[in-house]
């Protein structure tokens, strides 16, 4: 079998503001074969970058577009080719945008592989752990404490673990991020997960400290990325110094980083996503040092349908999996990219064992939302 293209199409939702909610637009990476196989993924990222890293003419042996190094390879050579990638954009690359694509195209490959074998993907990395796993709401954090009651009696009739308040206004406002939290816990009542992404909001790190203390009356679950992920000494010192569990992971972009906050203790969970870290083929690696450390794996998961695919299988054959991320944005996006969106039931998503990821792409919102 022999790669013929590498496709990067872009969809956007217009009515989106700039802002946007995370679901705003997406880039799709399609691997085509000569054999009429093709594997589809998604890229949580900047899609023009990441199209551009795909497309890119070649400078020179070191500075290379993604899709010339794939060009007329054996797709099945999934980790020869990861390695290949990673070698010839080494100007442009090593992380960021360049891992990102990367590791499109490294699920891509595994989905080919998956629907050349037939065989779900999970089997071709380690076999199936579980068959289904249950989910957290993700969603981002409102402005009053009226909104976060109303967004918590909405989504948790659904039966969900728990619910996470990230983004918004959290990080600015001691006092008002403590007051919404308390609205929270009592709207959720003592039972259910409360978990807070500070995303990377704090800089002052008394006030993250004192923050920090305070959640532990409302019993938070888990404080993400407190700080700048660079400030490795300050998350290690923050998770001694409160009751609470620390969390990262979805902006590392390589394994090395990963194996350096295992090492130096910075978290408690750590949080890849799969399309940034390097793919499954990384994750894989991920996995297993975190695995040898005791550190549960939660992935980051806030985007579309087809990036949950390729999370749920990554899940499935993960031994210490603690729950799936649910994005609780209910856009076109992120809820029609895919043919048969994934259903939550009683608070637990089933992971589909079909060949690959199991999934296929809505054509008709793709066409819809395409802008490149
Ligand atoms: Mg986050």
């Amino acid at each position: 079998m022999k790669i013929t293209d590498v496709e990067a199409i872009i969809v956007r939702q217009p009515e989106i503001s700039l802002i946007g909610d995370g679901t705003q637009d997406s880039v799709i990476i399609l691997v085509h074969t000569d054999e009429g196989i093709t594997g589809i993924a998604e890229v949580d990222s900047a899609p023009f970058l990441v199209k551009a890293a795909i497309e890119m003419p070649d400078s020179h042996s070191a500075c290379r577009g993604l899709k010339n190094i794939l060009l007329g390879e054996n797709p099945l050579d999934i980790e020869r080719l990861w390695n290949k990638m990673y070698h010839y954009s080494y100007y442009q690359g090593r992380g960021g945008v360049v891992m990102h694509a990367i590791s499109g195209i490294d699920m891509a490959l595994w989905d080919i592989m998956g629907k050349a074998l037939h065989r779900p993907v999970s089997q071709l990395i380690g076999g199936s752990c579980r068959e289904k796993i249950p989910a957290y709401i993700s969603i981002l954090m409102p402005e009053t404490e009226e909104e976060v009651k109303k967004l918590v009696d909405y989504h948790m009739v659904q039966g969900y673990s728990g619910i996470k308040f990230g983004w918004g206004s959290l990080g600015q406002d001691p006092k008002r991020d403590i007051a919404l939290i308390r609205a929270a816990r009592e709207a959720l009542g003592s039972e259910k997960k409360l978990m807070i992404d500070i995303a990377m909001g704090w800089d002052d790190y008394k006030i993250a400290l004192n923050t920090c203390h305070a959640f532990e009356e409302y019993n938070v679950f888990w404080v993400e990325e407190p700080f700048c992920v660079e400030r490795k000494a300050d998350f290690s010192k923050l998770r001694s110094e409160t009751a609470l569990n620390i969390t990262a992971g979805e902006e590392l972009c390589h394994v090395d980083e990963f194996d350096t906050y295992i090492r130096e203790g910075c978290v408690d969970i750590l949080q890849p996503d799969m399309s940034r870290c390097g793919g499954l083929t990384a994750a894989r690696k991920i996995r297993d040092l975190a695995c040898r450390s005791g550190i549960p794996i939660i992935p980051h998961n806030f985007k579309s349908g087809l990036l949950m695919s390729a999370t749920l299988q990554f899940i499935a054959a993960l031994p210490n999996a603690l729950y799936l991320e649910y994005c609780g944005q209910e856009t076109v996006l992120s809820r029609q990219l895919i043919a048969e969106p994934i259903q939550v039931k009683d608070g637990w998503v089933s992971i589909p064992d079909s060949p690959g990821f199991g999934v296929e792409l809505n054509w008709e919102t793709v066409e819809k939302y395409r802008v490149s």
